[in-house]
């Protein structure tokens, strides 16, 4: 018998508890770095099932490490649990409603409350193996905060948290399912603040220097860049401070924040300096000061092919997601509130899995090919586990079709009864690969050797440099 159905009660038994955490995690809606009870909740519940935790991981209060077994590999389950501002969303509402009961006004928009969950439980169901067939091996969890905007698995890779893993594994809650088999972009996140001279803006502008003016014309500066950058590439900003609410003063200090995103390390670190010299430029021409501060980084995903092909597996033989009617009428009524665009730009990334139909919940696992490597305009911080162990992760089905990340939609469907099953299939999936890669260490070899080829010879580089400290105090 398979392993994953010799642990079906196990999972009948165990679900209901995480399905409760996820739900709990789903209403703190806890912002990066500031995860304190959604890490305590995660860290309780495994120190109680007889997991050894290690707090504070990497001086990060909100990071943390459960293990259990002992001898052979350790492999890794990463956990998320942040949460998104300014997302607030009463659950179950079928159009944006942002709710009172949540504190804040956050929300769970990209599904990391499930995403922790199903790591958790899976971590259960590998100790439940080991413990039960007596074998030698590790599983160990890892609580990973602020993937949101604050790249803390790479704080904690920096730190050296994955160097004694022989792989990893993780997933993404989604609106379909199937192998994450695109590669992800690198990016560089820094402030620019610029430092000037109030003046009155009347009666002696001349003796003022304006750091609002340096905000914008490194922004337009930067528009002129985006001409002559890789096509891959992609640069966003957000004023953070225009300098006050008086325009009758100059303005004294004013700051922007800059996201720079490119297909690989070195390509963002290269237009990383290129920001820079607009940022000097602008400084030069407003007679303003410059104040660089670098904020956080993240490299790009390697992808393995290896381990992707037995996760792959697991999720066939687990099969299409147990669904019933009850999970159909709500993902039609979900996918009633989503634009055509929504749709059509899901329906497109999966090209002929689809087979023509657009339904309103995708329950079975698209076809993974090892020959097809794309590249997802977006960043994870799983990218820089995957450049020190060999990674894998998969998508599962958690909202209606086409339903878009970061989107209320998103949050409103989080304590759904499709979220809670594709939340345990999700687990399901990642126990299986894990049961699998204990008992047959060959293909974590070969993972290991795919890796290998993969960096090129080269050792792993963290993004962020060793003197940037850890960005715990910006909410
Ligand atoms: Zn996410």
């Amino acid at each position: 018998m398979h392993a994953i159905e010799q642990l079906q009660p196990f999972f009948e038994q165990q679900a209901p508890r995480l399905i409760a955490l996820s739900d709990r995690i789903w209403s703190l809606a806890e912002l990066r770095y500031a995860e304190q009870e959604s890490a305590r909740l995660h860290a309780e519940g495994l120190d109680e099932a007889g997991f050894r935790v290690q707090q504070a991981l990497a001086g990060i209060p909100t990071a943390f490490a459960a293990e259990y077994g002992e001898g052979g590999p350790v492999i890794a389950l990463l956990g998320e649990y942040d949460a998104l501002s300014g997302l607030n969303q009463e659950s179950g509402a079928l159009q944006c409603r942002p709710s009172v009961d949540s504190p804040g006004l956050n929300g769970h928009g990209c599904g990391h409350h499930l995403l922790g969950a199903a790591a958790h439980l899976a971590a259960l169901a590998v100790q439940q193996h080991l413990r039960a067939r007596g074998l030698p091996g590790r599983i160990r969890f890892y609580g990973c905060p602020a993937e949101e905007g604050g790249s803390g698995k790479t704080f904690m890779a920096r730190a050296g948290a994955f160097d004694d893993l022989a792989a990893a594994l993780t997933w993404h809650p989604a609106s379909h399912s199937g192998v994450f088999d695109q590669s992800t972009l690198a990016n560089i996140q820094a402030s620019f603040r610029f430092h000037g001279r109030a003046a009155h803006a009347a009666n002696a502008p001349h003796l003022g220097r304006s750091a609002l003016d340096a905000v914008e014309l490194m922004n337009v500066g930067v528009n002129y860049l985006r001409e002559h950058m890789p096509p891959d590439a992609r640069v966003h900003y957000a004023i953070t401070d225009s300098g006050g609410l008086s325009p009758n003063v100059v303005q004294a200090r004013a700051e922007v924040l800059y996201l720079i995103r490119a297909a690989r390390n070195h390509e963002a670190a290269e237009l990383y300096e290129r920001v820079q010299n607009v940022a000097r430029g602008a400084a030069l021409m407003t007679g303003c000061e410059l104040e660089v501060r670098f904020d956080k980084a993240c490299s790009n995903l390697l992808l393995n092919g290896t381990l992707n092909q037995v996760l792959y597996e697991e999720m066939r033989r687990l099969g299409p997601l147990p669904v019933g009617e009850g999970e159909r009428t709500q993902a039609s009524r979900h996918h009633a509130t989503l634009s055509e665009n929504d749709v059509a730009e899901a329906s497109r990334s999966l090209g002929s899995a689809l087979r023509g139909q657009v339904p309103a919940l995708f329950d079975g696992v698209s076809d993974y090919d090892p020959a097809r490597t794309g590249l997802l305009y977006g960043s994870t911080d799983v990218a820089d586990v995957s450049w020190i162990t060999p990674t894998a992760q998969c998508w599962m089905a958690c909202y209606a079709f086409g339903t878009p990340f970061h989107s209320w939609q998103m949050v409103s469907q989080g304590k759904s009864a499709l979220a809670h099953v594709g939340m345990v299939q999700a687990a399901k999936a990642l126990a299986a690969t894990a049961i699998r890669l204990f008992e047959q260490p060959q293909l974590l070899d070969a993972a290991r050797q795919e890796l290998n080829q993969r960096r090129g010879g080269k050792p792993y580089v963290c993004p962020i440099p060793p003197e940037v400290p850890l960005p715990l105090r910006r909410g």
